[in-house]
């Protein structure tokens, strides 16, 4: 069976080294927060090139405080993308703001720069790119359009751990980027975690406070605002920080297993991701376009390999978001790719027998 993703299998080759980290916080009783947080917090924003990173407890909670940190409230509008996971909408609605959607590019999936114009209002706020399965947003065009409208801006990078825009990582735009430490991500603990990476001071120091109940001294019942309980656990952030060490070598093994499909795939009826200029692709996800996409999943399950979809439906027809007012047709670029998108499994995990075991289940789908 090939599976998107394998933890055990991704695991075994440094459990001991992983059993030993989680145990050691489990004897020092650093649990919430503490030094092996410090310490990955430090690490990570190395790793980003940033100067200031703030552990929290998932990547809905980074988005969160970031876009608070960045002032959004009630009635204000932050524009991003109908096509993503929940979380990138629903921190925006924890702030009391309204998500406004632009329809994707459909061939990077990621929202088309060039319609955010058209929805800026007087309300608008902020703006919200996702850096949708490994692949950065044009951080030009963002950048432009932010400072031509005076807009905040929240970069969700839950999937982009790695990745570049012009050698230039999450986090150092001048803007808070979000990052996701869910297990499955590029870079997963144990459990849930998540990051806020920035080089601004008073982001950090917002951020820092309402993670920890808006206390101003970390540990004191000095509440100077109410803040949240979204602290990082010591025990994910242990895990996190051996896994940090394996993190470029893992992307280079996602990398050559996407470089290995767009060969064996190559002239097949399958439309393969496209990799745009100025980028480096981390591919958090290997995403291609099939029709008659239920019966390719079938034939392949068959197969024993079990592809993944992300994602089915996109956010403005979400039931729980009926209340925005968007309606079927709205979007057609992100509704056509909810329908058409397929992900390969692509992890570090897998070696090239088995992402040419996947290429030749799904030609042989494709042809039954
Ligand atoms: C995973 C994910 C999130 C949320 O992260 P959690 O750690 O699961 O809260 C947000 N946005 C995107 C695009 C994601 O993939």
């Amino acid at each position: 069976m090939i599976t998107p993703v394998n933890l055990p299998k991704l695991h075994a080759p440094i459990q001991a080294e992983l059993e030993e980290a989680v145990l050691r916080v489990m004897r020092s009783a650093a649990y919430c927060l503490g030094p092996e947080v410090e310490a990955f917090e430090t690490r990570f924003a190395a790793y980003c090139a940033a100067d200031h990173a703030i552990g929290v407890n998932s990547g809905t909670s980074a988005l969160h405080l970031a876009l608070l940190s960045q002032g959004v409230g009630p009635g204000d509008e932050v524009i991003t993308s109908p096509f993503s996971f929940i979380a990138s909408s629903a921190s925006i609605r924890y702030c009391g703001a309204r998500p406004v959607y632009v329809d994707i590019d459909p061939d990077s999936f990621l929202m088309e720069t060039r319609q955010i114009e058209d929805k800026i209002t007087p309300q608008t706020k902020a703006l919200l790119p996702v850096h949708l399965y490994g692949q950065m947003v044009d951080m030009d065009s963002i950048r432009k359009i932010a400072d031509q409208h005076g807009l905040a801006v929240a970069e969700d990078a839950a999937q982009a751990h790695g990745s570049e825009w012009k050698n230039q990582r999450p986090g150092t735009f001048g803007y808070p980027a979000c990052y996701s430490f869910y297990p499955t991500k590029n870079l997963g603990g144990c459990g849930e975690g998540g990051m806020i990476v920035g080089d601004d001071p008073t982001m950090r120091q917002l951020t820092s406070s309402l993670r920890s109940w808006g206390t101003g001294q970390p540990g004191q019942y000095d509440h100077v605002l109410e803040g949240f309980n979204y602290r990082l656990e010591g025990i994910q952030a242990a895990v996190l920080n051996v896994k940090l060490h394996y993190l470029e070598d893992w992307i280079a093994r996602r990398q050559d297993n996407a470089a290995l499909y767009r060969e064996l795939l190559d002239g097949t009826d399958v439309v393969l991701p496209t990799a745009l200029p100025d980028r480096r692709h981390v591919y958090h996800q290997f995403t291609i376009r099939v029709a008659r996409r239920d019966q390719v999943v079938s034939r392949l399950k068959e197969f024993g390999i079990i592809p993944g979809i992300f994602y089915p439906l996109p956010l403005h027809l979400q039931p729980a978001y009926s209340e925005l007012g968007y309606q079927k047709g709205d979007f057609p670029e992100a509704e056509k790719a909810a329908g058409e998108v397929l992900q390969l499994p692509v992890g570090p995990e897998l070696g090239p027998d088995e992402i040419r075991q996947v290429a030749q289940g799904l030609q042989d789908a494709l042809a039954s």
